[in-house]
């Protein structure tokens, strides 16, 4: 039986992804600096965007499903952000919940089959795999993290812990590769050295829902 501590109502849901929204918007800077010694400078901007317009859609509404918060938050990034990224991103909460019953409650499984199926999605349609210096490189081992807690019956901060761990390495490791897309790709050899700006996202997504959830999930429980 799954505990009470474990699964998050629509509302919880909503509210981590505020608060997910504002420390992707407040990370503007970083992302910008980062996407400017390998890219065009514009991950930071792009990001911004597309989580302004998320908290703008996620704000004073109630959802009735999880999926519908999903659905929300990526169609949010893909209408905002524009590009392959903004492509890439809304896939990441858009892809996984098309083969997904309607849920009003995200317990660890739920949230592991979707981003398992959303990686597998985003791999198809950009064609990156590990190694290749994307958000797949701390994407996949994030979701590889999911989905060994679950496996081993963890909890479902358990679970987001070791997926924003698997993601910090996975960015650490983006700083050897070469790239195989986007603009970075033009570099070659002197892309070596640099964090991938969108694996650095991936990573930030991850620490802030377990943020949230190690400092506000409790609240509600009083
Ligand atoms: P752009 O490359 O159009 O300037 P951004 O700067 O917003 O867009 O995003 C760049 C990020 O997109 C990269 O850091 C990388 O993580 C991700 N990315 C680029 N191409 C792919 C791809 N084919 N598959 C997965 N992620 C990709
Ligand atoms: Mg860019």
């Amino acid at each position: 039986m799954i505990k009470d501590q474990e699964v998050l109502n629509t509302y919880q849901v909503r509210d981590m992804f505020l608060y997910v929204a504002d420390r992707i918007i407040e990370s503007e800077p970083i992302l910008t600096k980062i996407d400017s010694q390998i890219g065009d400078g514009d991950h930071g901007i792009g990001m911004r965007l597309g989580f302004t317009k998320v908290k703008e859609n996620l704000t004073d509404k109630q959802f009735s499903t999880i999926n519908d918060i999903f659905k929300t938050i990526g169609m949010s990034l893909i209408s905002t952000m524009g590009g392959a990224s903004g492509i890439i991103f809304g896939t990441m909460f858009l892809g996984g919940i098309k083969d997904i019953d309607l849920k009003n409650e995200l317990d660890l499984e739920t949230l592991s089959n979707i981003f398992e199926t959303s990686l597998r999605v985003i791999k198809v349609r950009g064609k990156a795999k590990l190694g290749e210096k994307t958000m797949i490189d701390s994407f996949e081992p994030a979701v590889e993290g999911l989905i060994q807690c679950v496996a081993e019956n963890r909890s479902i901060l358990d679970g987001i812990k070791l997926a924003e761990e698997l993601a910090a390495k996975g960015v650490e490791d983006t700083k050897k590769y070469v790239a195989a897309h986007g603009r970075a790709k033009s570099l070659g050899k002197r892309a070596i050295g640099f964090q991938d700006p969108g694996a650095t996202t991936v990573y930030i997504i991850f620490r802030s829902m377990r943020e949230w959830i190690e400092n506000f999930f409790c609240i509600y429980k009083l």
